[in-house]
């Protein structure tokens, strides 16, 4: 897949929760390369979107298609290992310990995930030189030392990000990624998007329309669980309809 072309892929996405569609007839693209924002208002059928792409809830109808592969019928793990993987949901961090251990045990992990050829004593110092480049990445290598703990908000969520880049996904989607933080802490995690997205594809859900409008390539607006519009931010911030269903909720 070359940058530009369709990375992900859904069509006629649907999702009824006894009776109650949440999802309904999703057909989104993902150009491989972008930082995509999911946008809608509350209850639009967002964070079910993000469910049925990492195979947490099963499609009531539709398909979903990675890479050129149908991937509808994958489970979490057989999704995550094609490239998936979804931050602030598989690796929460572990307070108490330093900001190095917590990337070095989210490598362990996709090491002993992986069929790599494991050699003890040369792995250590390989993981722990691996587990400063993605300090690095995300702008952390200074505090790696640190507890955990006494990381502020922003930097946190910069640690959450570089433990779910051990993976080294292809697709990575970002659940609220500013959410609650101040204006430090969000021109810190822009920043940290945007290096990131150097080298890998982006979706992430999104309410501050700020953030959205400097960072996002590319915009699908959710309402009520379909697609109301989708474009680049100058287009989708002018559609009267996306005007009305912000001001109207
Ligand atoms: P958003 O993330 O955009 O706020 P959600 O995907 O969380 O929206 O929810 C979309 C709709 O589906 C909401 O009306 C919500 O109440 C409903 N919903 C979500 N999950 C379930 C569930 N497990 N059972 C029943 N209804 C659900």
């Amino acid at each position: 897949v070359e940058p530009g072309d369709v990375l992900l892929e859904t069509t006629g996405l649907r999702k009824e929760f006894k009776g109650f569609v949440a999802v309904d007839g999703v057909s989104l693209k993902v150009r491989r390369g972008d930082i995509h924002a999911l946008i809608g208002p509350n209850g639009a059928g967002k964070t079910t979107m993000f469910n049925l792409l990492t195979k947490f809830l099963p499609p009531s109808a539709g398909t979903v298609v990675f890479k050129g592969q149908d991937i509808t019928g994958a489970d979490p793990a057989q999704t995550a290992r094609m490239g998936i993987v979804r931050s602030f949901q598989i690796s929460a961090v572990f307070p108490h310990m330093t900001v190095l251990q917590n990337v070095r045990i989210a490598l362990q992990r996709e090491l002993k995930n992986s069929f790599h050829f494991w050699r003890p004593r040369r792995s250590i110092d390989v993981l722990n030189d691996r587990a400063l480049a993605l300090l690095s990445d995300v702008g952390l290598v200074k505090f790696a030392n640190e507890q955990t703990s006494s990381l502020s908000y922003g930097r946190k969520r910069a640690l959450e990000i570089a433990t779910t880049l051990a993976l080294d996904p292809e697709l990575m989607l970002l659940d609220e990624p500013t959410q609650g933080m101040g204006h430090e802490d969000v021109g810190m995690v822009i920043d940290l998007i945007k290096r990131v997205s150097a080298n890998r594809t982006i979706l992430m859900v999104e309410h501050n329309m700020n953030v959205v409008s400097r960072i996002a390539d590319q915009i699908t607006v959710l309402q009520r669980g379909s697609i109301l519009a989708e474009g680049c931010y100058g287009d989708v911030s002018k559609d009267p309809r996306v005007v009305e269903a912000y001001m109207g909720t």
